[in-house]
């Protein structure tokens, strides 16, 4: 069957990863994680005491920082398993802080478009269908009410028992990040003009996935025909 590319954007918490994941497992196809990326420069910073608005210093960490994504999702930061540690709460604000600064960003980008250099792959994240991946031929933007994703991101914490703030602080910072994405000067988090939009606050995962896989297939005909 023909491949394409899928970009999946959208706020923290709307279930991309783990919508992008079952996709991917469904069409036999990549996930990249684009978001674990930016949360392993932050837990980086973190971890050496750089400032998280020192953009050369962030810079100058990045030529000498291997990230890499497996294909069974885990993450590793120089040759460390970090799949669990960069789902920290502090290290998701941490990850949006150093995700602003342009050279940052820049960086990453190469590394991402490098990773999807064939069709096949569903990368996530705010700016694919707007920046990584312009020309992916399928481009979703996933949104769902804070609450709702306030919700699932606590119990998702529970369930991987990574130590987690209360319900309320964690809308708060969702709250939070969506505004600092959405606001920053270097590639906000936006809609792409060709992007279709769901909202999945009143959504199962099946449903997201299985509404997915049919754009995907639907639009694997097109492009076969
Ligand atoms: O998707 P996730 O919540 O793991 O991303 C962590 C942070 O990384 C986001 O809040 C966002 O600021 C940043 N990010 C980004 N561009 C991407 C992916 C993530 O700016 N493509």
């Amino acid at each position: 069957m023909q491949r394409i590319n899928v970009a999946i954007d959208g706020p923290s918490a709307a279930g991309k990863s783990t919508i992008s994941d079952l996709l991917a497992k469904k069409l036999g196809y990549v996930h990249l994680d684009t978001g674990a990326m930016y949360r392993c420069v932050a837990l980086k910073a973190l971890q050496n005491g750089i400032a998280l608005d020192d953009e050369s210093a962030l810079t100058a960490m990045l030529e000498q920082t291997d990230i890499r994504l497996t294909p069974d999702g885990k993450v590793y930061l120089d040759g460390t398993d970090v799949s669990e540690a960069i789902r920290k709460d502090n290290v998701s604000m941490a990850a949006s802080d150093v995700s602003k600064l342009k050279q940052v960003r820049i960086d990453l980008v190469r590394r991402q478009q490098q990773m999807a250099t064939a069709k096949g792959f569903i990368m996530d994240g705010r700016d694919i269908g707007t920046v990584v991946l312009k020309d992916a031929e399928v481009k979703i933007f996933m949104t769902a009410t804070a609450h709702a994703r306030a919700l699932r991101r606590f119990a998702q914490n529970q369930e991987k028992g990574i130590c987690t703030s209360d319900l309320e602080t964690i809308e708060q910072e969702i709250q939070k990040r969506d505004d600092q994405d959405t606001h920053r000067a270097n590639s906000p988090l936006r809609k792409a003009d060709d992007a279709v939009e769901i909202d999945t606050s009143d959504m199962t995962i099946d449903q997201v996935v299985d509404t997915l896989y049919r754009t995907v297939l639907q639009k694997t005909e097109q492009e076969v025909s």
